[in-house]
């Protein structure tokens, strides 16, 4: 982590353990368990413990580098490897991952092979595509790939998956949903193999959770935006009773001036390649923010007060002021949308700060206004 940034993102760890809990109860009420996915904050320890301490069992992480952090500072969960896993890091896998999600029979037989020679059991959920076409084993060939990784030493099937409304957009709807409990109905039944997780999906399920009863065998989900960003993920509405302002991102005015609204000269390419085309607005307040496509994903911030970004390059972000009187050195902070919050979140040029909102309310309640001092 790079020491001198001026860009941040504040994490409200208070608000986050509250939409977790929120969470677990809304879930639990019809005995799903949830998996937290901490891939969108790249694997962050802080969160990972507040999400572990607030009762989320199982974490989930699509590198093993961030497994491997959470297992070296002892998180209380049980670690699993999210995206299947490439054969050039089958070691790993074993050594840092509880449970892998699998979909190729050449990378189970691996995994068999070291978990055997290590003389552990690795736990694997198979990954089944119900349509939305990125990873999964067709439901056709399900039969006959268990039967083959039933043979195999050093692994154990704990559960079947489903991803939807990643690649192919395709929702998540109760007909989905019946299909994949009456495929594990079918497994449990032909195999004899109790499944400890039926994982029906992701952020996108919370609108066929809220609309049906039963979820027939259906008892987990994996969340990550509605976690961190407060809401589901086909409509992007928010999620009663979850804060959607868990993260913030801050950053810095370096310069501030009246300038004419449109480029003067011959116009070629900018520095993305395209050529920009700007509406004419007359002079007006143009604000260079010292952040850029380095640092984060311009175009998943929304600024939370009257301003608009107008473009950005690679360190450089050019606002339209409007009528907000911003000066050099002013911050201003932003929503980030979940590719926002991953840019973020992995980038060294960004400071993570950890906030506690109920003990700064207590702290801001003491100190006099006059005292305080801008961080
Ligand atoms: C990222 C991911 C999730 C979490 O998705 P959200 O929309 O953030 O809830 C769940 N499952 C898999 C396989 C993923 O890759």
């Amino acid at each position: 982590m790079n020491k001198y940034t001026s860009s941040r993102v504040e994490i409200d760890l208070e608000k986050l353990g509250s939409n977790v809990e929120v969470l677990l109860n809304l879930f639990g009420s019809k005995s799903l368990s949830i998996m937290g996915v901490t891939k969108g904050v790249c694997g962050d320890l802080e969160i990972a413990r507040v999400l572990a301490h607030k009762g989320i069992q199982s974490l989930a992480d699509s590198k093993i580098d961030n497994l491997k952090n959470m297992r070296k500072a002892h998180i209380q969960a049980e670690l699993v490897l999210l995206r299947i896993p490439s054969l050039s890091e089958i070691d790993q896998v074993i050594k840092y991952a509880d449970i892998s999600f699998n979909t190729e029979m050449i990378v189970i037989k691996n995994l068999s092979a070291i978990a055997s020679r290590n003389a552990i059991e690795h736990k694997i959920i198979l990954m089944v595509d119900m349509g939305d076409l990125r990873e999964g084993i067709l439901p056709v060939d399900l039969d006959e790939f268990i039967r083959e990784v039933l043979q195999l030493p050093g692994i154990m099937i704990v559960g079947i998956g489903a991803n939807f409304a990643c690649l192919g957009g395709v929702k998540p709807t109760q007909e989905k949903m019946n299909s994949l409990s009456l495929l594990a109905n079918h497994i449990e039944e032909v195999f004899m193999l109790p499944l400890t997780y039926v994982s029906g999906g992701n952020s996108a399920n919370y609108n066929w959770f809220i609309t049906s009863e039963h979820m027939g065998t259906i008892n987990n989900l994996r969340l990550g935006e509605s976690i961190f960003l407060g809401r589901e993920t086909l409509g992007r509405t928010r999620i009663p009773g979850l804060y959607t302002d868990v993260f913030t991102f801050v950053t810095e005015v370096i310069e501030s001036k009246l300038k004419p609204s449109v480029p003067e000269g011959d116009i070629g390419q900018n520095a993305f390649g395209i050529s920009p085309q700007f509406a004419d607005h007359g002079q007006i307040r143009r604000v260079i923010l010292g952040v850029g496509c380095q640092d984060v994903l311009v175009s998943g911030l929304t600024p939370r007060i009257d301003i608009e970004i107008l473009g950005s390059s690679s360190d450089h972000t050019v606002v339209h002021a409007h009528e907000t009187a911003l000066k050099v050195g002013d911050e201003v902070a932003f929503d980030l949308n979940y590719g926002a919050l991953l840019s973020a979140m992995t980038s060294p040029y960004v400071e993570k700060k950890y906030i506690h909102s109920s003990n700064d309310r207590l702290a801001a309640a003491k100190i006099p206004p006059f005292l305080r001092k801008k961080t």
